[in-house]
């Protein structure tokens, strides 16, 4: 039997779609990290993945039987701008495996050396990148955000040439697939209307497989994809993340979080915050990232035209239906999040005042996301709190005081008992997020000093993000001053 026991779709797809080449081998690999939960539900052995045999399929210094490895080809608008011939330029599809469930995922490289869509790059990726994304997409994950995952890491004994010499690293990523946006509009613009037909069946078979009896299918496809990525977007609003570069290539299909490059979480809350060094107009800011979603969608639609109707006109009067549905989606998932948040049953007109002031009390006091909404948990049921509570680490501050007043009276119109009430709002916030400075420590440690502890500790704290352990309060707290991470920087 096959060590990966691999079904590989995408490589049956038109050689327009990919090109099929091998990783480049590295020098001397090394065991980071195996996700063993994953790899276990993805049909592979986890001691043979951490072995000396597994890390040097992580690395790309061996093919596995039964892989098709392959670079696809996508465009994009990046911040914008069109670019019309992106690609894996630093990643390799190995194949797919299907679970018992009878999903499907695609196990890709990154940083698995040159592609013909390198574009000049090396193909390669430093250490710390790959610890930012082995570490926040599994905290996405742990939080219940749809996300891609890391399913193991290695380092490569080679270094990588930025603004300095900096260690090697692969990351193998699993994602139920990486058809992205940039995927269909690079077969739009080509005008290939036979390879975005192929695109698109293959696409709601993976992904939707309840539209393929849908009259108009393209339609389906597009009205799904708007309704996941509304709630995908919605979630990462109640949670304070920051994607920071919200390109067109950079959004999924299957609705997944993609591309943890110059990612972060917000601590004190703040509607406009950046932390991108390369987003100098703040266009992917935190509160701009539902109408960037609604954006991206409208370009999805504009590459789906050629085949929703042959009359452009009519084609167009859908496509701007479907996209049109975005914000009211977006709203209601938010609007439900949000009622979770605050333990009511739900959110109507009347309570729009009372979000909309706590949300500015945070931002004139500036509060910590988190802890802010962790601590009112904590206050739902003050007679017996049903866990531990973050009081040492934050308390409400006099000034929030009217306004927990009016929280408690509207609190008093719920039916249900307290402590329902803050099991259910416990669930909805989490006293662990990969806070900015802690993801940066473990970088630190991991590049300059070959010390993965850090790494290791972190990733193990936010394994169980809705149950606080005091034990490891040093991982909820937000930063000192001096502390605070400004800028994150992509991966390039
Ligand atoms: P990203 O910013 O990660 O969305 O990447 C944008 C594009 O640049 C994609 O086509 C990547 O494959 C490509 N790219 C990023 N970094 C590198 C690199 N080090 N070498 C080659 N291509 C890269
Ligand atoms: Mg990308």
């Amino acid at each position: 039997m096959n060590a990966i026991p691999f079904d590989n779709s995408y490589a049956r797809m038109p050689e327009t779609f990919y090109t099929k080449l091998s990783p480049t081998p590295v020098a001397a690999p090394e065991l980071i990290a195996v996700n063993r939960p994953l790899a276990q539900r993805l049909g592979i052995d986890a001691d043979w993945l951490a072995s000396p045999e597994g890390v040097h399929v992580v690395a790309g210094n061996a093919v596995p039987e039964g892989a098709e490895p392959l670079a696809s080809v996508y465009a994009g608008h990046q911040f914008g701008s069109y670019n019309p011939q992106l690609g894996d330029g630093r990643a390799i599809l190995l194949g797919e495996v299907v679970d018992g469930a009878g999903q499907r995922f695609d196990i890709q490289l990154k940083g698995s050396g040159p592609t013909p869509y390198s574009r000049g790059g090396d193909g390669r990726s430093p250490l710390g990148p790959v610890i930012r994304e082995y570490l926040v997409s599994e905290a996405m994950h742990a939080l219940g955000v749809p996300t891609t995952r890391a399913l193991a890491a290695v380092t490569t004994g080679d270094q990588v040439v930025r603004e300095q010499f900096l260690p090697g690293a692969v990351l193998a990523r699993v994602a139920s697939s990486h058809i992205r946006i940039g995927t269909f509009q690079y077969f739009a613009a080509n005008k290939n209307t036979q390879a975005l037909q192929t695109l698109t069946n293959h696409t709601l078979t993976r992904h939707y497989p309840e539209q393929l009896v849908a009259e108009n299918m393209p339609l389906a496809l597009l009205q799904a994809v708007v309704a996941r990525q509304a709630s995908l977007v919605a979630r990462w609003q109640l949670l304070g993340f920051i994607h920071g570069v919200m390109n067109t290539d950079n959004m999924l299909l299957c609705g997944e979080t993609i591309d943890y490059g110059p990612c972060a979480f917000m601590d004190a809350f703040q509607a406009g915050k950046v932390f991108s060094s390369i987003d100098q107009g703040g266009r992917y800011a935190y509160r701009n990232q539902p109408g960037i979603a609604h954006w991206n969608l409208a370009c999805l639609a504009q590459s789906l035209l050629p085949l929703l109707h042959e009359e452009q006109d009519e084609a167009v009067a859908m496509a701007q239906t479907a996209v049109d549905r975005f914000p009211e989606l977006f709203v209601q998932a938010h609007t439900e999040g949000m009622a979770a948040k605050l333990g009511l049953a739900e959110i109507t007109a009347d309570d729009t005042a009372l979000v909309e002031d706590l949300f500015q009390l945070m931002a004139d006091h500036q509060l910590d996301f988190t802890l802010t909404f962790r601590r009112l948990a904590d206050l739902a049921d003050e007679s017996s709190p049903r866990q531990a509570t973050v009081k040492e680490l934050f308390e409400i501050p006099d000034a929030l005081l009217p306004w927990l007043t009016r929280w408690r009276e509207r609190q008093q119109r719920e039916s249900n008992e307290p402590d329902d009430r803050q099991a259910r709002m416990y669930a909805a916030n989490p006293a662990f997020i990969p806070r900015n400075h802690r993801v940066q420590e473990a970088i630190a440690a991991a590049s300059d000093d070959g010390d993965f502890q850090p790494f290791s500790a972190l990733h193990a704290a936010l394994a169980t993000p809705y149950q606080f352990d005091p034990a490891l309060a040093r991982y909820a707290t937000p930063p000192r001053p001096e502390q605070e991470v400004r800028q994150t920087f992509c991966g390039t």
